[in-house]
């Protein structure tokens, strides 16, 4: 389903039937998605499955068949992919790709009904929930797994309407490799969250893929982190594309996104709150910042760089109260559960806000494609860059030799980026595209995590 020919994203138009609900959806979609709204209920005793249909309700994760116990594990994963796309309308399981130690990468799309193509879901309102970059962090995959489950199954009015205008997408384990291994990084030891740029991962590859191809509207992607107590311990910390290339509208929406809709949502269930990277005081006041920054080649940076909004949520690890001292399953249980609210307070915000970000990401590819702009190579949104990190005006493309060239072709063709072939051989890639920042963040000899250096090309 992943072969097709793309509309450049600057084509889209907000549709239609999907101004036309945005209203409606304000009212009753956002509570029926932030609800819970076919969330699982008691399991019977004696089977361990749901009461009653919808089949797809009843299929149970191997995480939920022991009550928070043990995480589920990836041959389970198969058994209930294969089940929930052989029992819903709704849901599709299509494998993407195959990692270094030849596990599956599976992309999960859910709409009603389930989407027929990826141009389908391309021209249309959609959200890329990338679930388990860190093969140690658990909570994330299984509120993706569950999740995807409980949409497919959903007899909400106003769900099933979300879902007749929006396809949502799971990659449920992005790091297979790593999860089997119980590592952060995947097999070849490396940290795919940092390969969002070069792609020298499989795992990495497959989710620039979906980004070329599927163009979501947002990106949500779900990590874990170990609290430090007393600073650093919220419950669940956010963050948007601090980079500071980032279209400014879909920056500001992403912001929105992370601190009018998901911080409140798990905020009202109880749980603390923060963003990611910020360590705060007793009374909750910011006083320093140990992570959090604007570098290109972590994915929510990057998904802002390709005109989607982006967000990180990170779930803490560690027990928040004496009852899940004693129980570890409980523990797991609030893990999953505020993973869980904020990947619906994100569908919530589409609901709510869907033409606005539609004309955002639109305006931000189109932008790229057709006008220069100040080019930062460092700094993020809320630090200045040195001013020999900032060109104001930035080379109109860069030559490549024929052999860097061939060695930079697949990463270049996974970002989206269109090179013009030279009659001397040389290949000249042009930054007025809709993956500019792209062009310039792995081609220009100041990029901090370029691919290779190109000739730059000054403008005419
Ligand atoms: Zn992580």
């Amino acid at each position: 389903m992943l072969t097709s020919t793309r509309p450049p994203r600057a084509q889209r138009r907000p549709r239609v039937l999907g101004l036309a609900l945005a209203g409606t959806l304000a009212l009753t979609g956002f509570a029926g998605l932030a609800s819970g709204a076919g969330a699982v209920a008691a399991p019977d005793a004696g089977t361990g499955q749901l009461p009653g249909p919808p089949v797809a309700g009843g299929l149970r994760t191997g995480f939920e068949l022991s009550g928070g116990a043990t995480w589920t594990t990836l041959e389970q994963e198969q058994q209930f992919l294969q089940a929930l796309d052989a029992a819903s309308e709704r849901l599709s399981v299509t494998e993407v790709g195959r990692t270094a130690q030849d596990r599956p990468l599976q992309l999960v799309a859910v709409g009603d009904p389930a989407p027929a193509s990826a141009e389908a879901i391309a021209f249309g309102s959609s959200v890329l929930f990338s679930c388990t970059q860190h093969g140690d962090e658990p909570s994330g995959r299984e509120a993706c797994l569950s999740l995807a489950r409980d949409l497919a199954a959903t007899t909400d009015p106003a769900t099933a309407e979300f879902l007749r205008s929006t396809t949502v997408l799971f990659v449920p384990t992005v790091n297979p490799d790593g999860v089997a291994a119980g590592t952060r990084e995947n097999s070849q030891g490396l940290d795919v969250n940092r390969d969002h740029l070069r792609l020298e991962t499989a795992e990495a590859q497959v989710l620039a893929q979906l980004q070329r191809d599927l163009r979501p509207d947002v990106l949500h992607d779900l990590h874990e982190y170990g609290p430090t107590p007393g600073t650093y311990d919220r419950d669940l910390i956010a963050l948007w594309p601090r980079n500071r290339n980032v279209d400014a509208r879909v920056h500001d929406l992403s912001q929105q996104l992370t601190e009018e809709h998901v911080l409140p949502a798990v905020a009202a269930g109880g749980n603390s709150t923060g963003i990611y990277g910020y360590r705060y005081d007793a009374a909750g006041n910011v006083v320093a910042q140990r992570a959090g920054d604007g570098q290109e080649r972590i994915l929510r940076n990057t998904a802002g760089l390709r005109h989607s909004l982006g967000i990180l949520v990170e779930a803490s690890n560690a027990p928040a109260n004496p009852l899940e001292e004693a129980n570890p399953a409980l523990l797991n249980l609030r893990r999953v559960d505020t993973q869980v609210t904020a990947a619906r307070a994100t569908l919530g915000m589409v609901a709510e806000h869907r033409a606005e970000i539609a004309d955002a990401t639109a305006a931000s590819a189109a932008r790229s494609a057709l006008e220069r702009a100040t080019l930062s190579f460092a700094g993020a949104d809320n630090v200045l860059p040195d001013p020999d990190e900032v060109d104001l005006a930035p080379p109109c493309g860069y030559r490549l030799s024929a052999q860097q060239a061939a060695d930079a072709a697949q990463t270049l063709a996974l970002q989206g980026i269109r090179t013009e072939a030279q009659p001397d051989g040389t290949v000249f890639v042009p930054a007025a595209q809709e993956s500019r920042d792209l062009v310039h963040l792995l081609l220009d000899e100041r990029a901090q995590h370029g691919l290779t250096v190109g000739e730059a090309v000054a403008c005419e």
